[in-house]
């Protein structure tokens, strides 16, 4: 089966919402078999030169795998949110930084398209489902917390905006061709006045900071960032002023969340086909490893642990699709619950292998520090147990 078999153009929509199960289960397969072989190869080479090389990116991009999660009339491959996120689940299972690539990838559209008008979405949100353009979504500041305190300003001059402060953390922030930012207009607080910005990378006035040594999630690019009277068309704008933190927080977050949770799940479920893998082939006091009570439980554990934070993220999905409104709810629920399976999962897994798994040698080494960089994409788990105690008090006023 070539990957021009399962392009867009060749599956069909089902009645019940995204594509065909025929053309789905075909779909599947095809990204298992790129996750098991030509994704494993391209991990090998990450971790040795530290670097996500641009091949891979337009190797992603010719696979269609840039463009899973948009609808068919953007040239997306027409999937419902729950097919999706079981297709998120299968490339977790890989490298931190190819699954970086499909989840931003996918995802980062949404946030501009609910927002962008015709000429906008023509300029932004078309080109980055193709994969033509690379888009940074850039909210972290280092002298504020996240959301509406965000304090990097804007002033308004005829039809540009200048743009003054810091953002850091900025995964893509260095390769990509434009920044979605969020600012506020100078003088503003809380909401109100703030505003989200397609920010050209070759924009005067801006020092790019590479600050891509991380713990995991090897060779993706992350960036700290200056801005100093930053001029930025009023034309870039998504939305109104006022509409900022909408882009960047609104009905993108919630999907996103969702996504990261369906991320955790693959991730253990790489680590757990590793251990399970090496438990069977070591033997000690002339035993296998899976001959072992002890490590038969942790295996269980984890299994268990894993099926049921997978219940909870695809029913999230399915509310989310459904437009029920608990959905960000369920979004933190399962946010929180998945990052604090992963940690659990990851270090049975890694105390399985011994003291080999501490070793840069052993694939679980990598899936280990892959794992902890889950814990602040989308939030932290105690910014998810905020938004879940504020929905359950606005639910029950
Ligand atoms: C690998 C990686 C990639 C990232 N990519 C991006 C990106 O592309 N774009 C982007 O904008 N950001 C990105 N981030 C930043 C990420 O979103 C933030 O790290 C995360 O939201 C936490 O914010 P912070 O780092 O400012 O922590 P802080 O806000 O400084 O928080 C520090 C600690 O205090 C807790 N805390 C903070 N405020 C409160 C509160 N009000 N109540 C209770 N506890 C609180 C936090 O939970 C955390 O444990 C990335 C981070 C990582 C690790």
């Amino acid at each position: 089966m070539t990957v021009t078999d399962l392009s867009p153009i060749a599956v069909s929509t089902s009645k019940a919402g995204g594509v065909d199960p025929s053309d789905f289960a075909r779909l599947r397969a095809e990204i298992t078999a790129f996750v098991d072989g030509p994704a494993e190869r391209w991990a090998e080479r990450i971790e040795q030169t530290g670097v996500v090389p641009e091949e891979l990116w337009a190797e992603l991009r010719s696979l269609g795998y840039l463009s899973l999660a948009a609808p068919r009339e953007y040239g997306g491959a027409g999937l419902s949110f729950p097919q999706w996120m079981e297709l998120m689940e299968i490339f977790s299972r890989s490298h931190g930084s190819l699954r970086m690539i499909v989840h931003v990838v996918n995802g980062t559209w949404r946030a501009m398209d609910a927002f962008a008008d015709d000429e906008q979405r023509r300029r932004f949100v078309l080109p980055s489902i193709a994969g033509e353009i690379k888009t940074a979504f850039t909210l972290t500041e280092p002298d504020a917390g996240s959301g509406a305190d965000i304090r990097s300003t804007v002033v308004r001059e005829g039809d540009t905006y200048y743009l003054s402060g810091r953002k850091h953390l900025i995964t893509f922030g260095v390769r990509c061709d434009y920044w979605l930012l969020a600012a506020r207009v100078e003088g503003t607080t809380g909401h109100e006045g703030t505003v989200a910005l397609m920010v050209p990378r070759n924009a005067p006035g801006v020092t790019v900071v590479d600050t891509s040594d991380t713990m995991g999630v090897t060779g993706t690019d992350h960036a700290h960032l200056t801005f100093d009277r930053t001029p930025v068309p009023v034309a870039n704008r998504l939305g109104r002023e006022g509409d900022g933190l909408a882009v960047a927080l609104g009905g993108f977050l919630t999907p996103s969340r969702i996504s990261v949770a369906m991320s955790c799940v693959g991730l253990a479920r790489r680590a757990q086909e590793l251990a399970f893998s090496y438990a069977r082939q070591r033997e000690t006091f002339g035993k296998p490893l899976t001959s072992r009570q002890a490590i038969q439980f942790m295996l269980a554990e984890n299994e268990a642990d894993i099926e049921a934070v997978k219940q909870l993220v695809m029913h999230a999905a399915r509310s989310w699709e459904g437009g029920d409104p608990t959905a960000s709810k369920l979004s933190s629920m399962a946010k929180m619950t998945a990052v604090d399976m992963l940690g659990r999962v990851t270090d049975k897994a890694l105390q399985i292998h011994g003291g080999l798994g501490y070793w840069k040698t052993s694939a679980i080494e990598r899936v280990y520090r892959d794992a902890r960089a889950q814990r602040f994409e989308e939030g932290t788990n105690e910014i998810q147990k905020a938004v879940v105690f504020r929905e359950m008090m606005e639910a029950n006023r």
